[in-house]
């Protein structure tokens, strides 16, 4: 059997909410930079009042009804530790 070995790594998630049903969730800081490469293409189909709404962050889609999902301005790191082997990482 291979030794482990057991890595920590940081995970960001940022928080973001929608403005007509209310639901909000903790999107992973690599989800929301997908949406932000996209937003490279796009940048001028943001309005004024988007803009000023999305506080430089991307603008997502509420799962629970398909308005605009925005960034509520929170942000937050949680340390993870797994166990890793050579290319497997196990969550711990
Ligand atoms: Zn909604």
């Amino acid at each position: 059997m291979r030794p482990l070995v057991r890595r920590t790594y940081i995970e960001k998630e940022y928080k973001y909410h929608c403005l007509s049903c209310k639901y909000w969730e903790w999107a992973p800081a690599d989800v929301v930079d997908e949406f932000a490469d996209m937003d490279d293409f796009c940048e001028e189909e943001y309005s004024k009042d988007d803009n000023s709404k999305r506080m430089g962050m991307p603008i997502m889609v509420c799962p629970s009804c398909d308005a605009d999902l925005y960034y509520a301005g929170e942000k937050k790191e949680e340390e993870h530790s797994c166990l890793e082997t050579q290319d497997d990482c196990t969550p711990f």
